[in-house]
């Protein structure tokens, strides 16, 4: 047997991953978290929470990220900032050989793939040229940078709404580009009713990202009656999230759409766990994000004893 083993990796910093490491890390476990890029996940990009049970006046994303964090590590949970996973082998013994983005592999009893969704992009010509010069895919992270400014939302749905709303407070106008459905776009013109800074084009998409070689200098739109350039220092994309599971892909059955197919907790690879966006199907929230993660980190340690009892530990 090889007593090197990590009892539990964890992949994911966000609330999902973070739950599961103070579930397990209570009941006596260190499990070793990856992180990933983003610490605190999505919940970095949130300014208010008000869904979330138990903050009655809401909370802030980052706030409850960092709270999170603190009670795992309290428990015993042990970080891995900034590093990835990237993919896993089956290994002798039920054992799961987890590979990472420094190349180092780590031998684990039982994985949680809590590694979430991440912003969609729009595939558009100039966009990856321009990311971090100018086009951004969170406003609340990056609106500081565009104080003053005339900046573009391209998105017209929840997110690009609440991208414009952040803005608006800062820069000198946002300029929202949506094709969304009727519906999302009436409630964008009710939301900026009288704001002279923020304009929104209708039934438009944007074609292209320009720029001057080194930052973002204007975005290109079209609609049904013609296209043109908007000249803007910044192009915030809202138009939702993809599933973050590459390290998944090939070997734990995913669903028509993209996420890890979870019962309980649990994949079709034994051993291999999963929780949150990356593998809801329903309600993608901080509330459900949070329950899965205690659910799969509980099948983990089921899991556990399943092996132990059977002589495998
Ligand atoms: C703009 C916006 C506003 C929202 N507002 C609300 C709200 O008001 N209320 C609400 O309940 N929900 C809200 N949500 C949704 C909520 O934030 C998500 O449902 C929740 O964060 C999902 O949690 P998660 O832990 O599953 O994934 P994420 O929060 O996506 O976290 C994923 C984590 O995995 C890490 N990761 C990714 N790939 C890897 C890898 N290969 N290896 C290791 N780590 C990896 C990332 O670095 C990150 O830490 C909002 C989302 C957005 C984008």
């Amino acid at each position: 047997m090889d007593y090197n083993a990590e009892t539990m990796v964890i992949a994911g910093g966000g609330p999902a991953g973070l739950t599961a490491a103070i579930y397990a890390a209570r009941a006596g476990i260190s499990p070793l978290v990856f992180e990933g890029l983003v610490p605190g996940g999505q919940l970095a990009q949130e300014e208010l929470i008000e869904n979330y049970p138990g903050f009655p006046d809401g909370v802030s994303g980052p706030e409850l990220a960092a709270a999170m964090r603190r009670q795992a590590e309290r428990f015993g949970a042990r970080f891995r900032p900034g590093e990835e996973i990237s993919g896993f082998e089956r290994a002798p013994g039920w054992r799961i050989l987890v590979k990472t983005s420094s190349g180092e592999s780590v031998l684990a009893k039982t994985l949680i793939g809590a590694t979430g969704s991440r912003p969609r992009r729009l595939g558009i010509p100039g966009e990856s040229d321009y990311i971090g010069r100018g086009v951004s895919y969170c406003a609340v992270c990056d609106a500081a940078f565009f104080k003053g400014m005339d900046v573009a939302v391209v998105g017209g749905g929840t997110s690009g709404l609440a991208a414009a709303r952040h803005l608006s407070r800062l820069c000198k106008s946002v300029v929202v580009i949506s094709d969304s459905p009727p519906e999302a776009e009436a409630r964008l013109v009710k939301a900026f009713d009288g704001d002279p800074s923020v304009t929104i084009r209708l039934r438009a998409r944007a074609t292209g990202i320009v720029g001057d070689g080194s930052r973002v200098t204007a975005v290109r739109i079209a609609d049904s009656s013609e296209a043109g350039e908007i000249p803007v220092s910044g192009v915030f994309v809202a138009v939702g999230q993809t599933p973050s599971v590459d390290w998944a892909r090939g070997q734990v059955e995913l669903d028509r759409h993209g996420r890890i197919h979870s019962w309980g907790g649990g994949t079709n690879v034994p051993g291999v766990f999963a929780a949150g966006d990356a593998c809801e199907p329903f309600l993608r929230q901080v509330v459900t994000a949070a329950a899965s993660g205690a659910i799969a980190a509980t099948s983990a340690m089921r899991y556990l004893s399943r092996l132990n009892a059977e002589g495998h530990s």
